[in-house]
């Protein structure tokens, strides 16, 4: 829908006139809505974020004016373009995310609160929980749970979502809101009203508007025709395919109409819901559970067929039953070292089967669970030898890797490498169980014919399959492929009484196969949309096909992955710099870009919108920024969504040096998590700063970021005025001044700046012999100190050494070492970056050759040499350094497994409460939960008690939470640690990280410290 300059800027004052909430209509938003977690591409003209009901019913009332379609969105990660287009998008999640009302077995919620909220809300106040899931668990909204009602993963537990569903408000396509509360259907009359507009207004004042729509539809529907009718009762019971026309007629006489229950699953397309009751039921006990393994796919399924058929196993009460294939299967042990003992390498297939405990109230006896599962297990591994490996799922930690299995399979193919894509075509098919077998035979002869290889999994107990051919759309075939081969899985899949979506709808992607399926219900389902939408413009093109074919709008780039995008690559650098001065490009921004584009690129399309960075559980720390602020340019996506547009030139080049780009890339802190918690393994920390240099290139630094780049310049000039300084941060009045002047935080508190570098120290010292590589066989560690411990803490680097010596190193300083960069890498100074990168590469490749091992004192320091040093300079000297590299701890406890640490520690009794930092999760590739490196040191201390506080990230990010700008922000990221680390029993923090330990102390008044004093005063080097 392209509109002029002047025709945009009007739609947006006209909106902003209308609504409390956000309009946004500029270029960089468009891009940011454009996708979804599927292949498709549509860009909105505006974004609006409602704040309430009457901001949507204002906007659809303009929308329908001015006749622009609509698109309602809950997180935006559907697989089928389903929240996607070319008009408004509304989006619910920004602003419409509150739970209204907490009843005893009720709750009320907005459209755009999450499920894994509302579930963390109910499960600590009340033990409750809104059961069915279908969709992604860590980004499914409310409205979208309604909006697809699909049967999902718990299914068999729950049912459907509308079972659940007390009431609905919807706003309709004129504007109208209408509550539709299923306790009091309305009963339309018999026959359509006749006499006008004006009998019509009289019934709606006399009996409400939702009277005059039930009536409307109560019409269309005792119309249908015999072979409609039959179609309707030949639908399985998890068919999402098409409106729900059989559930709406309810009561006896067929009466009452259940608006509600048409609504769900519609996609968007009839309504838009503001509000809904939903049923919630006390949290499962969740006590037996098995993990099948397989050696071939089909005797998986003949096993499926037994746990499920009620007759064979009366006792048992399925409530779960996931199948996984090999493919995802390897992928998840190759994901994480945690899975590798529990899944065999030689298992073809899975079954992931849990039986139903009881409720917290009713729970099933223990000997009652433990027989059903004997049961179960006798049936499938010893009677009908269908499995050669059963595991049993018993504790809670059982239940979380038996969970994060299933989540993980799901996730697992966003990590295949480059240009091979699974396409989610055919993924959210559902047959009769009892044809599973043959279906799979007849896409397996299928898949053979075309030359393609597919991964298989679903909900097998309900008959789901999640079928994903792996293309290569960078070959040419592949696109006049799709069609055909999307036209064959489904005849098969309907031939054998199946549905071709049991979960997501037909969204996009679907809609024109919907009357392979409905040949008769379609004229039917046309007439509902006309009834409630009669000019189309909510979700138009999603289950009645009214656009163009979805291949018109496949993600730009899509087959252009694995290469370097042919704008980029096609020029020489030279070539390049010249052509883009001739578009008159700033020159600053090209030389940015050049740095190894093609990895900006392959990065950038790497995401693939799971929304996998909005889970927020305590198993994951992604983007701690986003958790306060739910909106898209937090989210790591958002950075590569803009950096695609951009390389896709979707979006114009210069864009990346405009104010809204930088408030992007500034939501990143460098904080590295999304390296180990994105599934697709997207370097979003890399495309932040791409676009911070970017900006940095053509406008220069802020004198913030100018002190945080140069921080290191700025303390070695400022070192022999010290004192000066030092008591200039104890003095209030002059903090307000450096608070107004140099942007220090006032509050904050500040480390003592020394007199005297610690590398300065050494230089003068009787520790010269530090300096000077070693000539003896000890094994050589070179210590690279960063800048915390040479200007604050010397002592620290001091006691390192000494720790290493004492373990038989023979220890380097090497003098000419400078700051990491870290700060540079934070703000986007990439011409310091580039320079201290180089410089410190030359330094320590040098000291490797010579048989040195580099360890840093912080993982932050490690995480920059390693990982970021290789991305900006990438050559063969950068490799040399990411794999020679390591943290003080890490070094220590590799030492211990080899059996080479010292162990003479002393008691330290004390009780300390460790905080790891998030530079040392992503550095050991550890989950938020695991233990560090440092975490396993400490534990070798005898008497000393180590609380591990995961309280998420502590909000420092190194030198962001110093800056003022930063400074509320970080203090409310920081709080959840705060108050843990409050508790009296605990005496002090510790954290390997400086800057974590310095925000623990501002938090709490309690000490915080870095594992290496503790290793010195158990070592009995210290008091
Ligand atoms: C890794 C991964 C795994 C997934 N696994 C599953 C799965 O197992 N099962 C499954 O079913 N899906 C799955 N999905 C798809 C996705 O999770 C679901 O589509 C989910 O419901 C999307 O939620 P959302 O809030 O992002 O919805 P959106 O994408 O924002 O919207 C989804 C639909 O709901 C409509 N909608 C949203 N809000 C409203 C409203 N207020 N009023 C009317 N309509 C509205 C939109 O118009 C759109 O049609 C998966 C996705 C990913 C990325
Ligand atoms: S950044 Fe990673 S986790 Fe986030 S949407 Fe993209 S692929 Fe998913
Ligand atoms: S590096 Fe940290 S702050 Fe940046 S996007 Fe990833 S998780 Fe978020």
């Amino acid at each position: 829908m392209p509109l002029t300059a002047a025709q945009q800027t009007r739609l947006r004052d006209d909106l902003r006139g209308l609504i409390d909430g956000d309009v946004r209509c500029d270029e960089v938003t468009q891009q940011l809505y454009a996708t979804d977690a599927g292949i498709l591409q549509s860009r909105p003209v505006c974004v609006v974020c409602p704040r309430n009901i009457d901001d949507v019913a204002a906007v659809v009332k303009y929308a329908a004016e001015e006749k622009i379609p609509l698109h309602s969105r809950g997180a935006g990660t559907s697989l089928t373009g389903e929240s996607l287009g070319n008009g408004i998008v509304i989006v619910f999640s920004r602003y419409m995310r509150c739970i209204l009302n907490v009843g005893d077995d009720t709750v009320t919620v907005q459209p755009g609160l999450l499920r894994r909220r509302l579930n963390g809300v109910l499960g600590k106040s009340k033990r409750r929980l809104f059961g069915p899931l279908a969709g992604n668990p860590s980004s499914t909204s409310l409205g979208s749970i309604l909006a697809r009602n699909g049967a999902g993963l718990h299914y068999l537990r729950y049912g459907l979502p509308s079972d659940h569903l007390v009431s609905l408000t919807v706003v309709l396509a004129n504007g109208d809101v209408i509550t539709l509360d299923r306790n009091a259907l309305p009963q339309p009359p018999p026959q359509p009203l006749e006499g006008g507009k004006s009998v019509a207004l009289a019934h709606a004042i006399a009996f409400g508007k939702e009277y005059l729509y039930a009536g409307e539809t109560a019409h269309v529907l005792r119309n249908r025709t015999r072979e409609q009718l039959l179609e309707s009762a030949k639908q399985l019971p998890v068919n999402r395919a098409g409106y729900a026309e059989h559930a709406v007629l309810q009561g006896e006489s067929e009466h009452g109409v259940d608006l509600a229950r048409l609504f769900a699953g519609s996609e968007g397309t009839l309504g838009l819901t503001v509000a809904a009751t939903l049923k919630t039921f006390s949290q499962p006990q969740r006590k037996s559970a098995v993990a099948f393994f397989f050696r071939s796919v089909f005797s998986a399924i003949e096993a499926v067929d037994g746990i499920m058929s009620r007759s064979t196993s009366p006792m048992l009460r399925p409530v779960l039953c996931e199948l996984i294939d090999r493919r995802r299967l390897n992928m998840v042990r190759d994901w994480d070292a945690h899975y590798r003992p529990l899944i065999p390498a030689e298992a073809e297939a899975a079954l992931l089967v849990e039986l139903d405990a009881g409720t917290l109230e009713e729970p099933m006896s223990r000997n009652d669970c433990r027989d059903q599962l004997g049961h179960l297990i006798d049936l499938v591994q010893t009677k009908k030898q269908l499995c050669f490996y059963a595991l049993r799922v018993n504790t809670d930690e059982d239940f979380e890797l038996f969970d994060q299995v299933i989540r993980r399979s799901e996730l697992v193919l966003g990590r295949m490498h480059r240009s091979i894509q699974p396409v989610p075509l055919f993924d959210d098919v559902a047959v009769p169980i009892n044809t599973l077998n043959a279906v799979i035979h007849e896409l397996l002869a299928l898949f053979q014919r075309y030359e393609i290889t597919a991964s298989l999994s679903g909900h097998a107990g309900q008959g789901h399959l999640r079928i994903h051919p792996l293309l290569d759309f960078a070959q040419p075939d592949t696109m006049p492929m799709l069609r055909p081969l999307a036209e064959y899985v489904y005849s098969i899949v309907l031939q054998h009484g199946g549905t071709i979506s049991s979960e997501w709808g037909t969204g996009l992607l679907k809609s024109q196969f919907l009357p392979l399926q409905f040949p008769h219900l379609i004229s039917l389902f046309r007439d509902i949309k006309a009834t409630f939408d009669p000019q189309h413009l909510l979700n138009p093109g999603r289950v009645i096909l009214e656009e163009t074919h979805w291949t018109a709008h496949l993600r730009h780039g899509l087959e252009k992955r694995g290469q370097t995008p042919p704008f980029l690559s096609e020029l020489s650098d030279s070539q390049f710099m010249r052509q883009s001065r001739k578009e008159h490009l700033p020159n600053q921004v090209e030389i940015q870009l050049k740095w190894d584009p093609s990895f900006v690129f392959e990065s950038a399309h790497r995401c693939n919108g799971c929304g996998e960075c909005l889970r927020y559980d305590r198993r994951s720390r992604i983007c701690p920024l986003s958790r306060g602020t739910p909106t898209i340019e937090y989210l790591p996506r958002a950075k590569a969504d803009l950096l695609r547009g951009i390389l896709e030139r979707d979006i114009d080049l210069e864009t990346l040096t405009g104010g809204r780009a930088k408030e992007i890339a500034d939501t990143c802190y460098h904080c590295r998590m999304c390296d180990i918690e994105c599934p697709s393994k997207v370097d979003v920390a890399l495309l932040a700063f791409r676009s911070k240099a970017a900006y940095v290139a053509a406008h220069g630094l802020p004198l913030e970021d100018l002190m945080t780049s140069r921080l290191d310049t700025i303390l070695n000039f400022l070192m022999p005025a010290s004192w000066l300084l030092n008591a200039a941060m104890r003095n209030r009045v002059l903090r307000w001044f450096l608070e107004k002047t140099l942007r220090i935080p006032q509050s904050r508190i500040m480390p003592t700046l020394m007199h005297l570098s610690y590398l300065n120290r050494i230089r003068w010292s009787a520790l010269r012999h530090r300096l000077l590589p070693d000539q003896t066989d000890k094994t050589r560690v070179a210590l690279f100190v960063d800048t915390f411990a040479n200007y604050f803490d010397p002592q620290l680097a001091e006691l390192a050494v000494q720790i290493l010596e004492y373990n038989g190193f023979s220890v380097h300083v090497p003098l000419r070492q400078r700051a990491s960069g870290r700060g540079s890498f934070l703000v986007g100074h990439a011409d310091r970056a580039d320079r201290l990168a180089r410089h410190n590469i030359a330094q320590m490749s040098e000291l490797i050759r010579l048989g040195y091992k580099i360890v840093t004192i912080e993982p932050y320091s490690a995480s920059c040499l390693t990982k970021d040093y290789r991305h900006l300079i990438n050559d063969a000297e950068s490799e040399l350094i990411a794999e020679n590299v390591v943290d003080f701890c890490s070094f220590l406890l590799q030492c211990y497994w080899a059996g080479k640490l010292r162990e003479d520690f002393q008691p330290v009794s004390c009780r300390v409460g460790y905080h790891a930092p998030c530079s040392a999760l992503a550095m050991s590739a550890s989950l938020a939960t695991d233990a560090t490196p440092a975490e396993q040191l400490l534990r070798l201390i005898p008497d000393l008690d180590v609380q591990r506080v995961e309280r998420g990230c502590c909000g420092m990010a190194g030198l962001w939470g110093f800056l003022q700008k930063n400074y509320r922000q970080s203090v409310q990221i920081g709080i959840p640690l705060f108050r843990a680390l409050r508790r009296a029993e605990i005496d002090f923090g510790v954290s390997d990280c400086n800057s974590c330990c310095s925000q623990m102390t501002h938090g709490t008044r309690k000490r915080a410290v870095h594992p290496i004093r503790l290793l010195a005063i158990a070592y009995g080097f210290q008091e």
